[in-house]
C-alpha cells in the first residue's frame, strides 16, 4: 500500500531510504535545512558534493547519507521567488520530479522531503503546497519502487499550509 503523510519535525532525524535537500545550486552547502542536513551527515557529505560540479535549478543529484539515518541525500536547488514569472512554478514541480525519479532509480521504497523554496528563497508557502502534494501524488500512483513519501514540515504553519493543499487536492 502506498501512502503519503504530513508530520513535523526534523528532516535530518528521520529514518527513510532517502531524505531530499533543498540545495542550493553550487550543492556546497548553505543555510536552512541544507545547513542542517550537512551538519548531521559530517564533512564527508560536503567531500562528495564537491564532486558533483552542482546542479542547475530544478534538476537534481543524489549523494550518500553518511552519518544521517538516511541511506541517501537527493539534492535540488528549489527556485528562488522572483514574483512568478520566472518559472518558478514549473521548476518547483520539476524539483519533485526529478527528486522521485532519482528515488525510484536507486530503489528507496521511502522519502522525506523538506517544504523546497518556502523558507530563504520566499516561495509562497500555499502555492509550494499546493505543486508539492500534487506532483507526489501523481507520482505516488505510478510509482514501482517509491511506496512512502513524507513530507517534513519544521513550523506549524508549513504544516498546516500542507494539510491544506493536501485536502483541496
Ligand atoms: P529554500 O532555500 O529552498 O527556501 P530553506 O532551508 O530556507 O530552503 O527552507 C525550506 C524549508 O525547510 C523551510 O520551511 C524551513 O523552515 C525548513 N527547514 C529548516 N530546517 C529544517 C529541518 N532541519 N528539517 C526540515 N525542514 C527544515
Amino acid at each position: 500500500m502506498k501512502s503519503f503523510k504530513i508530520i513535523k519535525g526534523d528532516i535530518t532525524t528521520v529514518k527513510v531510504d532517502a531524505i531530499v535537500n533543498a540545495a542550493n545550486t553550487s550543492l556546497l552547502g548553505g543555510g536552512g535545512v541544507d545547513g542542517a542536513i550537512h551538519r548531521a551527515a559530517g564533512p564527508e557529505l560536503l567531500d562528495e558534493c564537491r564532486t558533483l560540479n552542482g546542479c542547475a535549478t530544478g534538476e537534481a543529484k543524489i549523494t550518500k547519507g553518511y552519518k544521517l539515518p538516511a541511506k541517501f541525500v537527493i539534492h535540488t536547488p528549489g527556485p528562488i521567488w522572483q514574483g512568478g514569472h520566472h518559472h518558478e512554478t514549473r521548476l518547483l514541480r520539476n524539483c519533485y520530479e526529478n527528486c522521485l525519479e532519482l528515488a525510484e532509480e536507486y530503489k528507496c521504497q521511502t522519502v522525506a522531503f523538506p517544504s523546497i523554496s518556502t523558507g530563504i528563497y520566499h516561495f509562497p508557502l500555499d502555492q509550494a503546497a499546493s505543486i508539492a502534494v500534487r506532483c507526489i501524488h501523481k507520482f505516488l500512483s505510478r510509482s514501482e519502487q517509491v511506496k512512502q513519501i513524507i513530507m517534513v514540515c519544521f513550523d506549524d504553519r508549513t504544516k498546516e499550509a500542507y494539510e491544506k493543499a493536501n485536502a483541496v487536492r
